[in-house]
This record gives structure tokens, C-alpha cells and sequence, in this order.
């Protein structure tokens, strides 16, 4: 029969990967845990409509990139292609905005894109992601930057820039936008299929489009940061001085858009400084129109989410130092079959200690067992026969230092519990 392999851009994540994900995954949800973040499960999938509104009927990812089916009920669900849709429908659905503010959430989830599979793209990929409700101000915005350098320092990862801009409120963007179209106007022609839509759907978005035909006209563009309103132009410079006052770097980067109508003022992203156009790990901004989009409220908003993949690839690009995979500590190796049953014993015995141990499942020879205990790598062996429990004496071998010692079954479990820590 012919195999059957994973669908195409999901990947497999093995166990020789797994630790540097739970490495990863520790690591952040304990820096957000100490700026007083707390974790949040969202469903995998929502009805599509959540998603129309939560991310946008004009962004690519609502209008190309979505998994979209419909139930059997009849009703269109969508899988997640991100989090803060989701994280709005349950601070709204479960009364958040009665929690004392601001609201400060983490999440670690799979997202489901349909994209075209390159480098650092996946279909299934990770986000790790943050979002703040409540504090409309930008000394959020900053402490949200520094969580996220923290979370990197604390990995070892370097070399990444922040980016930072503002996209102004609706007011200024209005203006704006007609700007951008009388600018683009003559233009208009020589702008990809997609630009030409985007400009009466959503101008802005054009000066993030990344066809080289629209470059030009995209670098020579008015920035809506030089066209702010009094109001959002205090807001951004709020931010600047409060990333200078925490001495976190930036560089002001005028293209940075995103895209949707309650999107206001903040952007940022992080971006890795060798890695081309899939160098964005992390892309955030402050959201005040969405609660209010979505039903609520209004309510102001940040938040920013971290493609884990693309962290990863970057620290082993860096070749940061990451955990290896926890090995077995110890292998109870028997010598014959009576011994067997005191070996599985003994192993469960140190297994409730917490202790990391292994004894033979495959009935093999003493030889063979100690042969794959080497191939496992364990710090010690140990082998169990009948002289060994009419003794009660033992001779616990340590691969490493190559010597054994002899000790009772008790002494030989307080060794391997401090051995194991
Ligand atoms: P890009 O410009 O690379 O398509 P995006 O603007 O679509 O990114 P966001 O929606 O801001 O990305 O998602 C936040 C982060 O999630 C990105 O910075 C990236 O690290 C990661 N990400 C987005 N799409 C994918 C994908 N298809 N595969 C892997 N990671 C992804
Ligand atoms: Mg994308």
C-alpha cells in the first residue's frame, strides 16, 4: 500500500526538536507571567464570520488565506489564522471588561494559513502572542516591547531589530488615505491587481505590498507618520520616550502598516537581521477600534504575536544554547527471569521517586540490554540478579566516570534522586 505523508506545510515536530519548543514555551510563559500576564485556550476553530470581523473582510489573510468548511450543522467555521480574533470574542463573551484592568492575556497556539510553503512559511505554524486591554496610553506599548526583549535576552537571541511606527487614528487616516490616492492616482496602472483593489478597499495597505513593481511608487509614497493628528503625533512620541526612558532600541520604520480600520497608532515588529522577507518573528500593535468592532465596548487595546517557528529557526541560526532532550538517568538491567519481575519493580519504584529509569521490555540478554543502554546514553546502569536480592547490596555503574560503587537498593535511590535534578 502506498504511503500516506503529512499534508503539504505542516511539519512533524520530532522528539530531538520537542525540547527546544518546551524550552521556548517555559521561557515565555514565564516572562509574561512576571509582567502580569496570564495564559488564555482559545478554541482551534470559530465561526468565519469572528474572523471577517476580527481581522478584516480586506486583509490577504481573510480573503486568501483561510480554512474555511462548512459543519455538518451547515454553519461556515473557520480554523484560527491567529489569535486576537479569538481573545476578543472571549473577553467579551466572558465579561473581561469587569476584570480589573488592564486585562493582560497570553496564549501559545497553532494558526492555519493557506499560503504557498516556503522557508519559515507553514500552513499549521505557532504563535506565542500577548494582548492588553484597558490602558489606552503608550507606557503599555513600551512594556510590551520590553517583555518581548526580555523573552529573547533570556533565550540568547540577538541580532534582531524593533521597528516601530504609527498608523494614526481614523481621523488622521482619512486624510491620509486621500492623500495616498491623489499621490497614486497616475499611478494607478502600473500597481499589481491586488494594489488596484486595495486602493478604494484600502489604501494603505498598498505600502505594504512587496512586488517589486509597486517598490517605487510604494518608497516614494507620502507616510501617513508624517501626516498624524496632533493627538496620535503625542501618542507616538509618548511611545519613543518611554522605550528610550526602559533603553530599549528602535528604529522608526515608515512602512510598517497594518492594514485594518481599527488598527490605530502603534505598530512594531521584530526582525531578525539575516533572514529576508520571512525575517518578521513578531509583528504587534494597538487595536482601540476592535472590542468596539466586535460588540464591546470601546475599549483600547494592544497586542502582538510571535511566530514560533521563525524564533526557532533564528536561534539555532545564532546557534543559541538550547536544552537537549532529557535522556534516561538510569537502566535496570536484569539477570534472568526471576530477577526481571524485582528489576520492573524496583524501576517503578524509582519512577515514583521521579526518577528517570528503564529496565528491559524485549525479554533481550544481559549483553543486549546493556548494549542498548548505551545507545540511550544513560548516566548509570545497574544490573539485578538473584545475589542482588538475597543481599540487598547492588553495584551501581557510572557510564561517565567509568567506576562502580556497591550500596543497598535505598542508598542507590538517593543517589539517583540527586542525580536526577
Ligand atoms: P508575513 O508578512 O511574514 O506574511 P504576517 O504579517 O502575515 O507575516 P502576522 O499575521 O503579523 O504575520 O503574524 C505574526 C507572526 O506570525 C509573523 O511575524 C510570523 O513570525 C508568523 N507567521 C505568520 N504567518 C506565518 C506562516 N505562514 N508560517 C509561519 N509563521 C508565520
Ligand atoms: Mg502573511
Amino acid at each position: 500500500m502506498s504511503k500516506i505523508s503529512a499534508p503539504k506545510g505542516t511539519r512533524d515536530i520530532l522528539p530531538s526538536e520537542t525540547a527546544a519548543w518546551q524550552y521556548a514555551e517555559r521561557v515565555f510563559a514565564d516572562v509574561c507571567g512576571r509582567f502580569g500576564y496570564q495564559e488564555i485556550r482559545i478554541p482551534t476553530f470559530e465561526q468565519t464570520e469572528l474572523f471577517q470581523r476580527g481581522v478584516g473582510d480586506t486583509t490577504d489573510v481573510v480573503q486568501k488565506e483561510m480554512y474555511t468548511f462548512e459543519d455538518k450543522g451547515g454553519r461556515s467555521m473557520t480554523l484560527r489564522p491567529e489569535g486576537t480574533a479569538g481573545v476578543v470574542r472571549s473577553y467579551l463573551e466572558n465579561g473581561m471588561a469587569s476584570w480589573p484592568s488592564p486585562v493582560r492575556l497570553f496564549y501559545n497556539i497553532t494558526a492555519f494559513r493557506y499560503e504557498k510553503m516556503q522557508k519559515g512559511r507553514y500552513r499549521e505554524f505557532h504563535q506565542f502572542g500577548c494582548e492588553a486591554f484597558g490602558s489606552a496610553g503608550p507606557v503599555v506599548d513600551a512594556e510590551m516591547v520590553s517583555l518581548l526583549d526580555l523573552f529573547f535576552r533570556e533565550l540568547g537571541l540577538k541580532e534582531t531589530s524593533l521597528r516601530i511606527n504609527s498608523i494614526g487614528c481614523p481621523t488622521c487616516r482619512a486624510e491620509y488615505n486621500q492623500k495616498l490616492k491623489e499621490y497614486l492616482k497616475p499611478h494607478l496602472d502600473k500597481l499589481c491587481d491586488t494594489c488596484q483593489t486595495r486602493y478604494d478597499k484600502n489604501p494603505l495597505r498598498i505600502i505594504d505590498c512587496k512586488e517589486p513593481g509597486c517598490r517605487p511608487y510604494v518608497q516614494e509614497a507620502p507616510a501617513l507618520l508624517d501626516n498624524l493628528c496632533p493627538d496620535c503625533q503625542a501618542h507616538f512620541n509618548g511611545f519613543c520616550n518611554n522605550l528610550d526612558e526602559l533603553g530599549l532600541k528602535y528604529t522608526i520604520d515608515k512602512g510598517i502598516v497594518r492594514g485594518l480600520d481599527y488598527y490605530t497608532r502603534t505598530v512594531f515588529e521584530f526582525v531578525s537581521e539575516h533572514v529576508g522577507t520571512q525575517g518578521t518573528i513578531c509583528g504587534g500593535g494597538r487595536y482601540d477600534g476592535l472590542v468596539a468592532e466586535m460588540g464591546g465596548q470601546p475599549t483600547p487595546g494592544i497586542g502582538f504575536a510571535l511566530g514560533v517557528e521563525r524564533l526557532l529557526m533564528e536561534l539555532q541560526q545564532q546557534q543559541a544554547t538550547m536544552p537537549d532532550p532529557a535522556g534516561i538517568t538510569v537502566y535496570i538491567a536484569a539477570l534472568g527471569s526471576g530477577a526481571a519481575a524485582e528489576a520492573r519493580r524496583w524501576t517503578l519504584r524509582l519512577r515514583t521517586l521521579g526518577v528517570r529509569a528503564e529496565t528491559d521490555l524485549l525479554q533481550r540478554s544481559l549483553k543486549a540490554q546493556l548494549k542498548y543502554a548505551g545507545k540511550l546514553g544513560v548516566r548509570y546502569t545497574v544490573v539485578i540478579g538473584e545475589d542482588e536480592i538475597k543481599t540487598g547490596k547492588i553495584k551501581l555503574k557510572d557510564m561517565r566516570q567509568h567506576c562502580e560503587q556497591e550500596m543497598s537498593f535505598e542508598q542507590a535511590e538517593q543517589l539517583l534522586i540527586e542525580g536526577d535534578e
